[in-house]
């Protein structure tokens, strides 16, 4: 029996096999009483002295440290705050100040839209020359050259799956005078991420996917702890201060990873994220990974075995791919709506991509096999050829 099932730890409504978590985690059990608490003896009960009271003001660091542990990022290394798109932006500016002689900005066509356009955004506003570059992903290490700044990846692409070798990667960027940012928006809580191995100057992830806290759960930032009291914040905001409450007219940076911080935290929603965070207390890393191979390696088998009208568009080397498998339909937007609509939940992503993601804390090899044989019935029947079914919605 595995160390990893917690099954009993998260709300899963009955009849439903939960092939979702890459993009929104289930609610873990205990969020919902610790929420409430919060709301009714923190905010309700102790009003602004919570602040210091309740320990708000340090819960970005304290759940940052809660996250940092499963990253192998050091204590005092991370920090949560704001969304991913932010935090993306907030690394990107620190790097190419970092970089000054450079221009050029390099990224991959894999990599999450958002990503791209916070460079874009930040292009627009350095001006003199600045430029992202983006190359396909198997290119990325011929395309590094002299004239880049940083090199921005995600770790594991949202569509397939596929993932970059983080290790070898970061030694050719930094190798090359470059500065490396990984988002790890698909790997924290998926896959081993051991930053202080990687070496690499910053990494940023969401909260909200494998680590389960919840839509709209607060982002991460990691510095390198020998930069973080040199990194220039770009979003000088006054919780990033050095002296927040002594309201100087002028900004300095606060003390190391702190300078990261931004506004005001979000406390409701860091409150459902340090219980989220909680259940990943001696969850050993390597042991998820190995659990999450195996019922990826049983999905693939069986859909492959039984459904030929679906061709697998994930990586089959099991080291290439992250925590999620992907298969491709012209019609998969419908065939994912039949699916959901008989309780096996997965996503659908442009132009034809059907996405499961494996979760081991919350599936085993029972779940995996039922999800077969659903998809089976929806694909073998057409049961998925209904004008409701081809309806797109806002949220795919
Ligand atoms: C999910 C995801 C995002 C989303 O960013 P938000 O600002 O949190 O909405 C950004 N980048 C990547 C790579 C993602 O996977």
């Amino acid at each position: 029996m595995s160390h990893i099932l917690k099954k009993e730890a998260f709300v899963i409504p009955e009849g439903v096999i939960y092939l979702d978590g890459n993009s929104l985690g289930p609610m873990p059990r205990g969020v919902a009483a610790r929420v409430q608490s919060m709301l009714e003896d923190e905010w309700g009960g102790m009003l602004i002295r919570g602040w210091n009271g309740a320990g708000w003001m340090d819960q970005p660091s304290r759940v940052g440290d809660m996250v940092g542990r499963i990253i192998g990022a050091p204590v005092g290394s991370v920090v949560m705050g704001d969304t991913l798109s932010i935090k993306v932006f907030q690394a990107l500016a620190s790097a190419v100040k970092l970089n000054p002689e450079r221009r050029v900005i390099l990224s991959d066509t894999g990599n999450f839209p958002s990503d791209l356009y916070m460079a874009e955004g930040l292009v627009g506003l350095l001006e003199q020359g600045y430029e992202l570059r983006t190359v396909a992903p198997e290119e990325v290490l011929s395309a590094i050259d002299d004239s880049i700044a940083a090199v921005m990846l995600t770790e594991v692409d949202y569509r397939t799956g596929r993932k970059h070798d983080m290790k070898p990667v970061t030694q050719a960027v930094q190798a090359a005078g470059c500065i490396m940012i990984w988002d790890l928006a698909h790997s924290a809580g998926a896959i081993e991420v051991d930053l202080w191995e990687a070496n690499c100057e910053f990494a940023v992830g969401c909260t909200y996917k494998y680590l389960n806290g919840g839509p709209g759960a607060p982002a991460f930032i990691y510095v390198r702890p020998d930069l973080a009291d040199h990194v220039q914040p770009a979003l000088s905001g006054w919780l990033g201060h050095r002296a927040p409450f002594a309201f100087d007219l002028d900004y300095r940076p606060g003390a190391g990873i702190e300078r990261m911080r931004v506004g005001t935290p979000p406390v409701i929603q860091l409150t459902a994220l340090e219980v989220a965070m909680e259940l990943w207390d001696g969850v050993d890393m390597q042991e998820l990974r190995a659990e999450s191979l195996k019922l990826q390696e049983q999905f693939i088998a069986e859909v492959e075995r039984d459904i030929p009208q679906l061709t697998l568009a994930s990586p089959r080397d099991t080291s290439l791919r992250g925590s999620q498998v992907s298969f491709r339909f012209a019609e998969g937007y419908a065939a994912m709506q039949a699916l959901i609509d008989r309780g096996v939940i997965g996503d659908f992503r442009a132009p034809d991509i059907m996405r499961f993601g494996f979760t081991p804390m919350y599936l085993d090899a029972g779940d995996v096999s039922s999800a077969v044989a659903i998809l089976a019935d929806v694909m073998h029947n057409d049961l998925w050829d209904q004008d409701t079914y081809k309806t797109r919605s806002k949220v795919t």
